[in-house]
């Protein structure tokens, strides 16, 4: 998924920058569905598999037309038609932007920004307030700041995306129920984030310092919206930018990697030891950033690839209802072989327990992991060495 945001995400920066608009979070979802379309991607499962199926089916309609037509084809344009994504795909895009560890920005990928409004209306209402406050700062400057506050408070408090419901955050955070920020929140820095602003811009701004972060923080503060007595990021506000040439720094302290510096300070911890990154120091993140790279130069050989899990027991292989003519455990069975019913993907991962030992085919097998050791190992092993004998290849054993 990692690789699909990141390509939606150039795919709407590409076509916002053709055609003359400013991108947004909202928009993301009908570049989502062009790359889904574009790469013939099955995603997503239940009702979320449908609905994406469907907006693809529009998608592609309103494609081959505007290319029959002679027509641009803009995301801006259509993302009112595109306003209701399915939960499973903000589930990924709160984990990708949100996630503690791996977000899009710790891999060094992707960072949010704010948006400068239609005629750099937001830009303009903000450097006049710094002008009204006396706050000599850039605006270039306050776009770091945001990216650090919109950061901290993603991971906090998953405060963006005001229509994604409860249920999907607690799906993210198990052990928390207070999702984005309350009224008192928003008028309050992250605590760290405060100390760090103050010891940079303490000697910029001179007096009334404290007063003046508060102004700032105003300033971000337009950038929320609400829904249900709770602050998010705003879709309309905010955007999610990606640049090859981007330069990143990395902390010597903490080891944070950020896309921007604050005064020269690490946004994550305030040490001023840091550095920009060199192309050898993208080396420790290549397990996750490599594969994403490689999609986005097109690399040939790089698919997007989905892997597909089931499950092979006993529990499953009742008849589940007499219509049926297969059973699900068969159903599987035959996927895993590459043999289709009803439309449905292949099975990539058979997740079996001793059940297995039944006599079937087991189609392609490539490898095998053992979890525990089965009773009977020696026929899980007699298994692997009959494939080996048919197909002339070996299927490591895990
Ligand atoms: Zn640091």
């Amino acid at each position: 998924m990692r690789k699909i945001i990141c390509l939606t995400v150039e795919e709407l920066q590409t076509n916002a920058q053709k055609y003359g608009y400013e991108p947004n979070l909202s928009m993301l979802y009908p570049a989502f569905l062009k790359v889904v379309y574009d790469n013939k991607l099955h995603l997503f499962f239940g009702e979320d598999k449908n609905a994406i199926e469907e907006k693809v089916n529009i998608i592609k309609e309103k494609i081959e037309r505007a290319t029959r037509r002679n027509r641009n084809f803009r995301f801006d344009a259509i993302q009112p038609e595109f306003n209701s994504p399915p939960d499973e795909y903000f589930l990924h895009l709160l984990n990708l932007l949100c996630n503690n560890f791996g977000s899009l920005s710790d891999h060094a990928l992707c960072w949010l920004e704010p948006c400068n409004g239609a005629y750099d209306d937001l830009k303009d209402s903000i450097e006049d307030k710094f002008e009204r406050f006396d706050i000599n700062l850039t605006f270039e400057e306050f776009k770091g700041i945001f990216t650090a506050w919109a950061l901290e408070i993603c991971k906090d408090s998953l405060a963006i995306f005001p229509n994604v419901d409860k249920e999907v955050r607690e799906e993210l955070s198990k052990f928390s129920s207070d999702f984005g920020l309350s009224p008192t929140d928003k008028e309050k820095w992250p605590p760290r984030l405060k100390k760090i602003l103050m010891s940079w811009l303490s000697p910029i701004l001179g007096s009334n310092i404290e007063s003046k972060l508060l102004v700032i923080l105003d300033c971000l503060s337009t950038y929320l919206s609400y829904d249900k007595a709770r602050y998010y990021l705003n879709d309309e506000t905010v955007k999610l930018c990606q640049r090859k040439d981007k330069a990143w720094y990395k902390c010597n302290k903490c080891g944070g990697i950020s896309p921007f510096l604050l005064g020269g300070t690490c946004p994550k911890c305030g040490a001023l030891d840091n550095k920009r990154m060199e192309d050898f120091e993208f080396e420790s993140l290549s397990f996750w950033r490599n594969p994403v790279i490689k999609a986005l130069e097109k690399v040939p050989g790089v698919q997007l690839t989905r892997i597909n899990t089931e499950e092979h027991t006993a529990q499953l292989s009742h008849r589940d209802q007499r219509q049926k003519l297969w059973s699900t455990t068969e159903n599987f069975e035959m996927r895993f072989q590459n043999v289709f019913i009803d439309d449905n993907e292949p099975v990539d991962i058979l997740s079996c327990t001793t059940t297995m030992e039944v006599g079937i085919d087991i189609g392609s097998l490539t490898a095998i992991g053992l979890r525990n050791t089965p009773p009977q190992p020696e026929k899980i092993i007699n298994k692997e060495q009959e494939e080996r004998e048919e197909k002339a290849q070996a299927s490591p054993l895990f």
